[in-house]
């Protein structure tokens, strides 16, 4: 059992609730982000996960496993290693928290229990690539310059995937099919996007980002460089913009879950929210 247990119990109130319009009304503050070298520190502990294997696999143990974040019967789920050369010896487990605590006190007494385990899980190896769809409705007049509607196709693994994001996919689907039907003929492109990989560290848009818009800098440091291109992506400075940098004049994202859309996230970006303000008086 890897998770030293809390003195959590079963909640009586549900775990989330809708938020009121006056949570939202509050909800427009903008804090300026402050670069940290904390970051960079995150990084160099990124291998945690390759760490405790080898622990585990020294102290002789079969499988593992962790108790949920969260009470209430809930399961987050995790994943530590995907890549074909980045792979965990020992099997884990992730038990409803109240059933971790009692697991954990009953380990305490004289009538320790036995475990049965059963793990039904493999790597899929046929195509190890993640690919994103993209789709055009093409431009007449300023087909160079393009809008960009996206979501991901992904799903995390302790969950059917409906809410995070299948609902976001069909949104953007729907909207493209809804232009087509009206036969809309817009003076830029728009260009249709479900990602891939998101789930493991947005490696879909993250690679048309690399690839069509924007690069940053190595860090300069060869054992950080070392790391996947996405792992100290956000630590990287200055962004470079390619060619294509100019060309796209509009990105909504769409993976806040389902339910009606109550407003327009800036997701830190200060500059996108006076244009939304605008457009919307
Ligand atoms: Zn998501």
């Amino acid at each position: 059992l890897i998770t030293t247990p809390n003195n959590g119990s079963e909640p009586t109130e549900p775990a989330f609730r809708r938020l009121t319009d006056e949570d939202l009304a509050g909800r427009t503050a903008y804090n300026q982000p402050t670069h940290s070298h904390s970051n960079t520190d995150r990084l160099r502990e990124a291998d945690f996960a390759s760490r405790l294997d080898a622990f585990l696999q020294e102290e002789g143990a079969v499988a593992f496993v962790r108790m949920s974040q969260r009470d209430g019967a809930l399961l987050h789920g995790t994943g530590s290693g995907y890549r074909m050369d980045d792979q965990r010896r020992t099997p884990g487990f992730e038990l409803a928290a109240e059933d971790y605590r009692r697991l954990a006190r009953l380990a305490q007494t004289d009538a320790a229990p036995a475990l049965e385990l059963m793990s039904e899980v493999r790597f899929h190896e046929e195509d190890l690539n993640a690919n994103n769809i993209l789709a055009d409705i093409p431009g007449t007049s300023r087909s160079g310059e393009y809008v960009m509607a996206g979501a991901h196709l992904d799903s995390w693994v302790a969950s059917d995937g409906a809410v995070d994001n299948a609902a976001g996919s069909v949104v953007v689907m729907e909207a493209a099919r809804i232009l087509r039907a009206l036969g809309v003929r817009p003076k830029r492109t728009i260009r249709f996007a479900l990602w891939n990989g998101e789930e493991q560290g947005l490696w879909g848009s993250l690679a048309y980002v690399d690839k069509y818009l924007a690069t940053r800098a190595p860090l300069g440091d060869a054992q950080l460089d070392a790391l996947p291109n996405n792992r100290t992506w956000r630590a990287r400075w200055p962004i470079q913009p390619r060619d294509g940098h100019g060309d796209l004049v509009a990105y909504f994202n769409m993976d806040n879950g389902s339910g009606r859309i109550r407003g327009i996230n800036a997701e830190g970006n200060i500059a996108a929210a006076a244009v939304f303000e605008e457009w919307f008086a």
